[in-house]
């Protein structure tokens, strides 16, 4: 991706994100607090209900003395209880289906079913609870009517004004335009709005039913999408607030980024000018031939402070900030500079690692047979020997078959690198032209004695054989190594124990006096 649009969409998601996650945190944190509120509300107006109830069960159990008695020896007693207590519209008894006395209409003798326009089936003994929607005298405002009936028939009632628990429910529920519904037994619901809350829109409907433990209660709130929305546009708020301090951060961070790969590139580029780079070479021993086969190029970086810089970061850097095939360039110029005063053996290779990139970009065919016919000028006897890793591969493979049979027809020859680390099917080794496979180091390192165990190695070498590839073993450090390697007719031989990388004119004075190799041929023990 080019640098500008990495830049807008890193500063775009450094403010996004922040955003969308204030906008999601506060959508919850909304939905909880909403849902804590109904749940505290709900209970308060159930503890109020039952406290209520409570009430009216006791007035029940002093009324029981008097259901036996005449109504004018005991009307002043119950019209000063009835007054003492604000909750109670009237309280009365009864006698089978007729009122006898209450504390609203006296000695006046009224059916019972006249109290209210539904009345109930009385168990003896028990009290009775229900919900209705008016009473007699005022049909209009709902009530809770309280009843206990005696085992001869006699009983007394209260009942409970439901204004109590609509102004409860009012001023708990005012600004929140919550909808509460109460309902004793299965009575009249006591609603204090008619209207169904306006939650519809929301996908979660907010809703919360209670149950009394205690009396036949059954209590729900609704709360509506308005009063949801406000809560969370408040929260919103909060969260934004942090949000843009987020946001602040993040596009902070994003832009040191930037201006960090910026100047790392930057920095690349200024060390090819100042030839910070320098190139050294890695001998390979061939078991046949009992002498140096060839060599590899590896790039170092040595900064004016003498600091190195590790060259898997600065490969893996330089790929990721689109500077691999600048500094391979840069590699090619310096292996030609140095190669001036070289003297190899004949059929000497040279083996050049290839990143993917480069071997996938159009330049790439050029970059090479320019960089082979500068290299004729001086060494024509020198065979150059391409390393691709197994990411190379994929992307587009029939124009990397393409290239690298145009590159075998030409004379130069390919291996692949790290052979066994990277995601290779083993399809892709039957497809792609190639002439060597270099075993990775991991599995060489695997080798701890020589009859020891290692089954993935066996197998890649098998591989390499039944393919015809020539092996190449890379970071041989041991003479077991070495041993077990040469018992499986591994053809080629890469390592410190042979010999370390070199700068360019050590290794042709190592070349001219190689040492003996193995340092002691007798088998090890
Ligand atoms: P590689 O291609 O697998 O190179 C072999 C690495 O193993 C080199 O590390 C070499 O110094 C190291 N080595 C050699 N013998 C031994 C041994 O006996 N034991 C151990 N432990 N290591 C050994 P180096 O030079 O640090 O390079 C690391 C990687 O960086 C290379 O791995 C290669 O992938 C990349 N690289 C180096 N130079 C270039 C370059 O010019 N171009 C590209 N594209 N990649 C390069
Ligand atoms: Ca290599
Ligand atoms: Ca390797």
């Amino acid at each position: 991706m080019s640098k500008p649009i990495v830049r807008h969409w890193s500063l775009l998601a450094a403010v996004l994100l922040p955003l969308l996650l204030s906008l999601i945190f506060s959508y919850f944190a909304a939905r909880n607090q909403l849902s804590h509120h109904m749940s505290s509300i709900g209970e308060s107006l159930m503890n109020h209900s039952e406290q209520i109830s409570d009430r009216a069960a006791a007035m029940l159990n002093r009324l029981q003395p008097f259901s036996a008695q005449p109504c004018n020896r005991v009307l002043i007693d119950i019209q000063r209880i009835s007054n003492l207590n604000a909750y109670f519209r009237s309280i009365g008894l009864f006698e089978h289906h007729e009122i006898l006395c209450s504390s609203a209409y006296g000695s006046l003798v009224r059916p019972l079913n006249s109290l209210v326009p539904d009345w109930f089936s009385l168990q003896a003994g028990q009290v009775s609870a229900l919900s209705i929607a008016g009473t007699y005298g005022v049909p209009n405002r709902p009530a809770i009517l309280f009843v206990q009936r005696n085992q001869d028939g006699s009983g007394s009632y209260v009942i409970i004004d439901g204004q109590y628990l609509l102004d409860f429910m009012n001023a708990v529920g005012r600004h929140q335009n919550d909808v509460f519904s109460l309902q004793v037994g299965d009575g009249y619901a006591i609603r204090n709005s008619q209207l169904a809350p306006d939650n519809t829109l929301l996908w979660h409907n907010f809703h919360l039913t209670l149950h009394s433990a205690r009396y036949p209660i059954t209590l729900s709130v609704d709360a509506s999408a308005s009063e949801f929305i406000r809560i969370w546009l408040q929260l919103l708020l909060t969260f934004l607030s942090l949000g843009i301090i987020l946001a602040l951060i993040f596009i902070l961070l994003a832009n040191n980024w930037l201006q960090r790969r910026h100047s790392f590139r930057d920095e690349m580029r200024r060390a090819i000018a100042r030839d910070e780079f320098f190139v050294v070479y890695q001998p390979v021993y061939s078991n046949q031939t009992g002498t140096a086969s060839g060599m590899e190029a590896l790039l170092r970086w040595q900064r004016p402070n003498g600091e190195w810089v590790n060259p898997d970061m600065f490969i893996a850097a330089a790929e990721a900030e689109q500077m691999i095939i600048p500094l391979t360039r840069h590699l090619l110029s310096l292996i030609i500079r140095d190669s001036a005063g070289w003297q190899v053996p004949d059929g000497f290779h040279l083996a050049l690692n290839v990143a993917a990139e480069h071997l996938q970009d159009e330049s790439f065919l050029d970059d090479i047979r320019r960089f082979a016919r500068h290299m004729a000028l001086h060494t024509r006897q020198l065979k150059i020997l391409l390393e691709l890793t197994e990411r190379s591969l994929i992307g587009d493979p029939q124009a990397v078959i393409g290239k690298l049979n145009e590159l075998r027809r030409e004379g130069f020859y390919v291996a692949i690198d790290d052979f066994g680390t990277g995601h290779c099917t083993l399809s892709y080794l039957q497809t792609f032209p190639l002439d060597y496979l270099k075993i990775d180091k991991g599995f060489v390192a695997a080798i701890e004695d020589i009859e020891g165990e290692t089954p993935v190695l066996d197998t890649i070498i098998q591989l390499s054989h039944k393919l015809a590839l020539q092996a190449v073993a890379e970071g041989v450090e041991t003479p077991i190594q070495l041993h077990y390697l040469q018992q499986r007719n591994v053809a080629y031989i890469q390592g410190y124990l042979y010999a370390h990388p070199m700068r360019s004119d050590a290794l042709m004075r190592w070349l001219k006096n190689p040492p003996t190799f193995p340092p002691d041929s007798k088998t090890p023990g």
